[in-house]
């Protein structure tokens, strides 16, 4: 290994490698607490010093894992076996853009926030905007395909991609797509590489497609006795002709971990919670606000606010995206899900976790992107409670079927990783999942890349 290591820090800057305890420690975690055992980590500054990292890897049968800002949710940056860490946070550039092309190109570590912050002088931005937007990167966006509130309008990752440059498992530079708009030329390789949890190749640079900002928003709060009605209020708002920019559904417990962590006046009966934006000029939101207020004023609805200003907008965005670790304040350990169901269906799973929740005697926060049927389903469990960790496991497991079993998706955005690996094959047939295990050969022959990770063990 010592040798190995040698030959490893002769290829980049050496400061750009490190063996030290403490920094194999911080490299070896993501937001799942999960841990793994790291041999170095290298900060490549170029495509070309990524390609001659996987050259290295590849000669001593190394894995190496790609890290973005360890964000994710499901374990993708974790390493399942002692692996060297990749680390793109040197590649931060925005390298250039092009307005009237409506695209910019990025280097993968550059933080998804900055990038949103350098467009929005100019009248544009991103549309993927995860609530973990200020820390997360555009290349770990990519490799996990990630989504946030506005997805029910502008869609996910996938859609906002133009085209990337990569480094295979073979160490190849391979560039995918165009820097054009439009292009159909070959395979569509771009949206192959997004959401491949890094196990295809390395992201090194992307071109993205933006959007023009909207003229203006309105954000409307909707208060519901329950949350089979404020299920249903998503579904009349789905079927109606609006498209909201973001439709986001929060639960009795999930409210009630606001109002703990950072209080905004919500009542105290509220079973269940929209947040409801609708965005584009002045008169056609004008229309579109009064419109699903009206929709939204299903039979159950406590209080329906329209948000009358910019700051109290921000303010209600803001304890929607400190949600996730409020939901610590009930227990101390999270175990996040984001699973989709068919919008119709709502009302059904919402129900169904309700029972589950008083079943299983675990508590289980959900909130989420309801307009995509795509629910970040929590169950909120005590470690030191081995009794109730006991039970989460099947619990886990039952969610899992009932969302297949109803036509949905195990993930609608943090992806498989190894979190979720074991029930792949509920959702993807076996020819299927050969045909994908197949892609990864073509990729990395050797395996190197984020090896464990997606496909079951
Ligand atoms: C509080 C909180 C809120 C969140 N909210 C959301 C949300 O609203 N929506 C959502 O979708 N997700 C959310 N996430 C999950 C997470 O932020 C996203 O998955 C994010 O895209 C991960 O980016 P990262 O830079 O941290 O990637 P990492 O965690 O470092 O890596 C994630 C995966 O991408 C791979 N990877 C990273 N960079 C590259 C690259 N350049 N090339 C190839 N592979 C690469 C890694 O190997 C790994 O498999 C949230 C997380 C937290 C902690």
């Amino acid at each position: 290994v010592k040798l190995a290591l040698a030959e490893l820090a002769a290829l980049i800057n050496p400061t750009a490698l490190a063996t030290d305890a403490a920094t194999l420690e911080a490299y070896g975690f993501d937001a799942t607490r999960t841990r793994g055992e790291v041999l170095a980590v290298v900060w490549p500054a170029t495509t070309a010093e990524v390609a001659a990292l996987v050259q290295w890897a590849r000669r001593y049968h190394t894995p190496i894992i790609p890290r973005g800002r360890g964000t994710g949710m499901t374990g993708g940056s974790v390493p399942m076996t002692p692996s060297v860490v990749l680390s793109l946070e040197r590649m931060t550039a925005i390298h250039s853009l092009d307005l009237s092309n409506r695209s910019v190109r990025v280097g993968p570590g550059a933080v998804n926030g900055d990038l949103q912050q350098f467009l929005a002088p100019h009248g544009f931005f991103w549309p993927t905007d995860p609530s973990s937007s200020f820390y997360c990167s555009i290349g770990g966006n990519i490799a996990e395909g990630t989504g946030g509130p506005k997805a029910v309008k502008y869609g996910v990752t996938k859609d906002w991609v133009l085209g990337l440059t990569a480094v295979t498992g073979s160490g190849e530079v391979i560039h995918t797509g165009a820097g054009t708009s439009k292009s159909v030329t070959g395979y569509d390789l771009t949206r192959l590489l997004v959401g491949s949890e890094g196990t295809l190749a390395i992201v090194t640079e992307a071109i993205l497609k933006i959007a023009p900002q909207p003229q203006t928003k309105a954000t409307i709060r909707a208060i519901y006795r329950g949350v089979k009605e404020a299920a249903e209020a998503v579904a009349a708002i789905m079927s109606s002709h609006i498209t909201p920019s973001a439709l986001e559904f929060i639960d009795a417990a999930s409210c009630r971990a606001i109002e703990t962590f950072n209080p905004v006046g919500l009542p105290d009966g509220a079973g269940g919670m929209l947040m409801i934006e609708v965005e584009g000029s002045v008169e056609g939101v004008a229309t579109e606000a009064a419109e699903v207020e009206r929709l939204a004023a299903v039979e159950g609805v406590i209080s329906l606010r329209r948000a009358q200003n910019a700051a109290e907008a921000a303010s209600l965005w803001k304890s929607r995206k400190a949600l996730s670790p409020a939901l610590l304040r009930i227990n101390p350990q999270k175990i996040n899900e984001d699973i989709v169901v068919p919008v119709g269906r709502l009302p059904e799973l919402v129900q169904w976790l309700e029972g589950q929740s008083k079943e299983q005697n675990i508590p289980i926060a959900n909130f989420g992107h309801a307009g995509n049927g795509n629910i970040h389903v929590n169950l909120m469990v005590d470690p030191a409670d081995t009794a109730m960790m006991a039970r989460a496991e099947p619990l886990l497991d039952t969610l899992f079927h009932k969302v297949i079993e109803m036509g949905g998706s195990l993930s609608g955005e943090h992806g498989i990783g190894t979190m979720k690996s074991a029930w792949l094959g509920l959702e993807v047939d076996p020819a299927t999942l050969a045909t994908m295990q197949g892609v990864r050969k073509v990729f990395d022959p050797d395996g190197i890349l984020n090896p464990g990770k997606i496909f079951p063990a």
